[in-house]
């Protein structure tokens, strides 16, 4: 049977793998091998993907991939019979003595040489805790998998002469996704003087299964056993001399949320790094296991390629095991000749023959019987921890069959609700009777001590009608990102990503695309930052063009000016429509995207869930500083420039006097030759216009500048009509997003697609807004 018929709650052992390339070698790195056991947690509430739990974590496979792995039954017995056979004696645990220390040979790097330091793990396993921790860097971190998807760097705190770059997490050294090959690449080409790994120790056997192909690379390693906090707290230890004696390099274990063990994990980075002290030991196959036959294979191809590993100064234990496994991009690096090649070949068919498993299977197997025998010797395991309980429980609900789908729209409608309607709303106007105070204190100031009237009307009608307008729209966006960054850090994402995969999928998404597009609700920009977590090409640039879609909160204060000044009975019910339509029409151009540009399947969608956690208060703290930081810095300088500029374009004539009436402006005469292009929107006024334009620099200047042009929102009301109205706020929702996120599109697509986004939502806004106004004058609006 393969694992699709497995029922809920009955476990199998895995027989075979199926599948082919990437997506295979995919599935034996999470773990899936021959006789691993995988038990079925549960399904989507819409049947697909399943959640199944193997060597102790919970791995999110969808239905066609789990019908390509062969499984037999196993019963309750059996199990029994392994789970005794893993209890061990005690061990003391975290803060226990155990330092491994060969000191350095006496022959240390230079002083002035710089130690750079790779900060290398699984996703999720607290890098980003860490490297905060060791720089004092303030960097995001978030509770789902591929949170970091760009690397940074920073100095350790106390040494000035270190480097530690973050690199976003990975699983095994295989490429699969971009950002693996990005972490791959940097430890292949850039080769750090030494790399620090680490451990989720919660979830140990996944974890050192990178460990032991770090350890391959012959650069210095130490292991960071991170989470110990969560091992101890539910009874569980790891012996860490002994695990230092099997590995072969200095184990810390560390608490990275609680900064316990950092100091003494820097002591022993720095100490290995400036000594270059190699792990001890590379050769973790055993003449032992199951008849030596992949240890044979592995030394006989380790010397066959050695003086090619070395001509391209590749690692040669590490090139040794990809080239078996069949990796490409290692075998055309190593530039083998046909003999060579051949006999590659050779040794890899024998070894399959006596083995009886694939070489890629057979390689996997192999390190995971060794994690094995580690584990047995010196973990011991946690109960059941209380987080992982209560993950369960939780989950129950948040993706059960009946509840999950009602959850997340109550989740989400309650978010806005609390944005728009409650929190951010009553700040808004707490911020904005301020603003108004100060600007009449100045104003009267201003006029009693008889400045001259330009630069009055430079700093009241410019500055602060401007800039004031778009600050008070601070406490909106601020909110808008804290209840994002709670849903993120608490690891509720995950859940969305396993609930909505069917969905996306029809559309031709993943699951994980959910990410991007739900932190496409806050900014565009890391939105598709975050969009490199995921595994395809197809589904990056998708979800990436899609993005757009997703209503930013800087065009907030647009929807908020003009729901205020034309449908102010009708607040929240125009807001929500606004996303609604922008999510809507998204998946109209997905299903086009799918059917012209995008063809093909969605690649197969294994994610880990990770368990549920209290968000930090610092963390989010954190963040909202970040992003008011941002928003802030951005009111005061794009946003400031662009007010003082439309100001002084319409302030002026081209003879630079001053016009009585603004019509005769530079301004105007500018936007008077695009007018006509917006007057069968109902928008042919050029102050609209101009604030349009204006919004490609940022949304908010939208509407700052049609406070400087307008004055207050009294005037526009004249101008225009409620269908003109809606039919701007249709445009506003859906053209060309701002200067920042077509630049990071460009990033990550180049110049041609962000092109392509500019004219296209452009085009779709138009159309869109087109309809609007026409419904709105058939309905006599
Ligand atoms: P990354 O994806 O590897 O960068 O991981 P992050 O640094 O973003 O952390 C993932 C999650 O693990 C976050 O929710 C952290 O708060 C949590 N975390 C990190 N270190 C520890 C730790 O030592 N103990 C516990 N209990 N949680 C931790
Ligand atoms: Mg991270």
């Amino acid at each position: 049977m393969t694992l699709k018929d497995l029922p809920v709650g009955n476990t199998g052992s895995v027989t075979a793998v199926g599948g082919e390339g990437a997506t295979r070698q995919h599935f034996l790195d999470m773990g899936i091998i021959p006789g691993t056991e995988i038990t079925v947690v549960k399904y989507a509430p819409m049947g697909d993907p399943v959640e199944v739990c193997l060597h102790g974590y919970e791995l999110t496979l969808r239905l066609d991939d789990a019908a390509k792995i062969e499984v037999k039954e196993t019963s309750a017995a059996d199990r029994k019979k392994q789970h005794t056979a893993e209890a061990i004696s005690e061990h003391t645990g975290l803060g226990e003595g155990g330092r491994f220390h060969p000191k350095g040979s006496g022959d240390p790097l230079p002083e002035n040489e710089i130690l750079t330091f790779a900060l290398v793990g699984n996703q999720n396993s607290g890098k980003t805790t860490l490297f905060n921790q060791l720089t004092g860097a303030r960097q995001h971190v978030g509770n789902f998998p591929g949170v970091t998807v760009d690397r940074k760097d920073g100095a350790i705190i106390g040494h000035p002469n270190t480097s530690v770059t973050d690199l976003p997490g990975i699983y095994s050294m295989s490429p699969y996704s971009s950002e693996e090959l990005v972490s791959r690449n940097f430890v292949l080409n850039e080769k750090p003087k030494g790399i620090i790994n680490i451990v989720d120790a919660t979830n140990i056997e996944r974890n050192l299964y990178l460990t032991m192909q770090l350890l391959e690379m012959d650069i210095p390693v130490v292991v960071a056993l991170n989470m110990m906090d969560e091992v101890t707290g539910n009874g569980g230890s790891v012996d860490i001399n002994t695990i230092e004696a099997m590995l072969g390099v200095p184990v810390i274990p560390i608490s990275a949320s609680k900064n316990q063990g950092v100091a003494e994990l820097i002591e022993h980075a720095v100490h290995v790094a400036k000594y270059q002290e190699k792990p001890l030991r590379q050769d973790f196959c055993s003449e032992e296991d199951n008849g030596g036959a992949v240890h044979r294979c592995i030394h006989a191809v380790r010397h066959l390629i050695e003086d090619h590993a070395t001509a391209v100064g590749l690692p040669v234990r590490f090139a040794a095991s990809k080239a078996i496994e069949g990796d490409n991009l290692i075998i055309s690096q190593l530039d083998l000749d046909e003999n060579e090649k051949e006999t590659l070949d050779h040794i890899s068919m024998q070894m399959e023959k006596e083995r009886g498993l694939d070489r890629s299977a057979a390689i996997a197997d192999m390190r995971f019987a060794f994690i094995m025998k580690v584990c047995s010797a010196c973990v011991k395991k946690p109960e059941e921890s209380k987080e992982s309980v209560r993950s369960r429980k939780i989950d129950r609900f948040l993706t059960g069959k009946y509840t999950a789908l009602p959850i997340f729209i109550c989740v989400m409608g309650i978010i806005f609700f609390l944005t728009f309607n409650v929190i951010g709303a009553w700040l808004q106007e707490l911020l904005e009777k301020g603003i108004g105070a100060l600007t009449d204190v100045i104003n009267n100031a201003m006029i009693s001590g008889g400045v001259n009237e330009v630069l009055r009307s430079l700093v009241i009608n410019g500055i602060f009608e401007g800039v004031g307008s778009v600050l008070s729209f601070l406490p909106i966006v601020v909110t808008m990102f804290f209840f994002l960054s709670l849903l993120e850090d608490s690891g509720y994402i995950a859940r969305v990503a396993f609930v909505m995969d069917k969905l996306l999928r029809k559309l031709g998404l993943s699951g994980r695309s959910i990410v991007p597009l739900l932190i496409g609700f806050g900014c565009t920009v890391p939105a598709v930052m975050a969009s490199r977590t995921l595994p395809s090409e197809r589904d990056r640039k998708m979800t990436i063009l899609l993005t757009p879609f997703m209503s930013c909160t800087a065009k907030l204060p647009i929807y908020a000016f003009f729901v205020d000044a034309f449908f102010p009975k009708y607040k929240a019910l125009v807001m929500i429509g606004l996303y609604v339509l922008g999510i809507l029409i998204g998946i109209l151009v997905a299903f086009l995207y799918k059917k012209i540009m995008f063809k093909g399947e969605a690649v197969p969608f294994v994610m880990e869930l990770p368990n549920y956690r209290m968000p930090s208060v610092k963390n989010v703290a954190q963040l909202l500083w970040e992003k008011a930081k941002d928003f802030l810095q951005k009111a005061f300088s794009i946003i400031l420039v662009a007010t003082v500029v439309v100001w002084f374009l319409q302030t002026f004539d081209f003879h630079f006097n001053i016009v009585e009436n603004s019509q005769n402006s530079m301004l105007a005469v500018i936007s008077g030759f695009i007018v006509p292009v917006f007057a069968p929107l109902g928008l042919g006024d050029w102050r609209i216009v101009t604030s349009l334009i204006s919004g490609f620099m940022a949304k908010e200047s939208v509407v700052s500048t049609l406070e400087v042009l307008f004055g207050a929102q009294g005037g526009i009301s004249a101008v225009l009509s409620s269908a003109a109205a809606a039919s701007l706020l249709v445009f506003s929702l859906l053209y060309t997003p701002c200067v920042a996120a077509v630049a990071s599109i460009r990033r990550e697509l180049g110049f041609k697609w962000a092109v392509y986004v500019v004219v296209w939502q452009c085009l779709i806004a138009w159309t869109a807004a087109l309809a609007v106004s026409l419904i709105g004058m058939l309905l006599g609006a």
